[in-house]
Parts: structure tokens; sequence; C-alpha cells
């Protein structure tokens, strides 16, 4: 991981947990960036909780809390089965997204269809597909900690939407933005960790899998664990106490 990299995370991490999202407890980092967006989502927030699906797609078409909505084409909302129960959460849309305004429809998007693929899921009809960020960061950086944050009501509301059985976080942004650490990928995976107490499992992003073949089986195996899980939650809310 580069410096600059590491900065970002901890930067978003420290967003993480101005929003209560970490788990660690530790402090709140307090700069002048976060508190502008700390406004800008408190004055969001409330139009946004209770917001319809249709509501929420238009307020993230319109908005303008950070700069990403200056270069972008279009803002990408999300795609996918309405009511679960898969979730997946990228990062932030790239050229392809921006161009279509669909998420992971370029090269990583064909990878997350084929990963659907064989674990039997299919976007749109078992799977919503949403993105940390919802327009494309220029030259397709990672999206900062304000930028994350400046959407982050809009992935809570999608996330109460969907009312997932399970997330599957895809990569370091998606992780930072739902857990609230800076613990790597590969420390996180084949865990079940909890995002307001929906089951997640980390995995790696499809954009690192196209670069990183060999960690292409350890997604497989994520994969796995993940549908174990979603069927083991979903056998024990069957069972009926007496
Ligand atoms: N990478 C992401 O994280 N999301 C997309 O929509 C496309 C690429």
């Amino acid at each position: 991981m580069n410096d600059e990299r590491s900065l970002r995370e901890l930067e978003l991490l420290g967003v993480a947990r101005l929003y209560g999202l970490a788990s660690t407890g530790a402090s709140a980092v307090s700069s002048p960036a976060a508190t502008q967006v700390e406004e800008a989502t408190a004055a969001v927030a409330p139009a946004v909780a209770g917001a319809s699906w249709d509501a929420l797609r238009e307020m993230v078409a319109a908005c303008r809390a950070c700069g990403l909505c200056k270069q972008r084409k279009q803002a990408v909302f999300g795609v996918g089965a309405l009511s679960g129960p898969w979730l997946f959460v990228g990062e932030g849309p790239g050229a392809d997204e921006d161009e279509q305004g669909e998420p992971f429809v370029g090269q990583a998007g064909r990878l997350l269809d084929n990963m659907l693929a064989a674990i039997g899921c299919e976007r749109g009809r078992d799977t919503y597909i949403a993105n940390v960020v919802k327009c494309r960061p220029p030259g397709n950086r990672t999206p900062t900690a304000e930028e994350s944050a400046a959407c982050a009501p809009f992935l809570d509301r999608q996330i109460e939407l969907v009312a997932p059985r399970l997330i599957v976080a895809l990569g370091k942004t998606a992780v930072i933005r739902l857990l609230g650490t800076d613990a790597s990928v590969a420390s996180l995976r084949r865990k079940v960790h909890r995002y307001r107490g929906i089951p997640v499992v980390v995995t790696y992003h499809p954009a690192y899998l196209l670069r990183s073949l060999t960690e292409k089986a350890k997604a497989w195996e994520d994969l796995l664990f993940a549908r174990r899980t979603l069927r083991e939650f979903a056998a024990d809310s069957l069972i009926i106490t007496p």
C-alpha cells in the first residue's frame, strides 16, 4: 500500500468513526473538511431517511454535496433486486459506469457477474449492487473520506430499503465505510461481521482481482463462505421457538 492510499484510508476511517460506524471506539478525526461533511450530511439526512426508492434515486441524481458532482456525467445509483437477499457494495463508479449509469458494467463488472454466477446469483434477480460513492472519482482514484461521508446517507437508505440478508463488502473502501476499520481485507475474510445487525462478509474488489489473478481463488472461497453464511442465517430465522 502506498503512503497516499494509506492516508486516504485513515481519513476515511476518521469519517466512519465520526458517524459512529467504527467499532474501535477511538475518537473521531476532527478537521474543517470533516466538519463540512458533517454539516452537509446532517442537512440531507432527514430527507433521505424514509425516502422511497424513487425519491432516493432523484436525490442522488441531483446531489451536489461534494465535489464529485462537478465532473460526473451522471450519478450512478445502484441496480438489482430491490429486496435482497444479497447486497454487494463496491467503491464507486468508473468511466464505464459514469457513461452508462449502472454500477459494475466495465471489466470489473464482468468479473463480478461471473463471480455472482459462480454462486448461483444474478444481477437483478436476487442481488442488489451499490457503491460507497455514487459519482465517479476523477481518474478512478479512491474516494476521499469526505466524499464517502457525503454519500453515506444514500447508501444507508439503500441498505434499509433492500433489507438484505447478507452484505458482501467488495474491497477496502466498502470495508472502511461499512465496518469502520482499517484492518486489511485479508485479515477480515472468512469471518462474519455486522453492519447495523446485518451479516457482512468481506472479499477483494473485482478490479483488484483483475490485477492479482492469484487472489481470484480466495475470492471464490469468500463467496462460498458468503453463500454458506446466508443459508445458515436463513435457516436460523426459520427456527420457530415454542
Ligand atoms: N468499481 C466499483 O467499485 N464500482 C463500480 O460500479 C465499478 C467499478
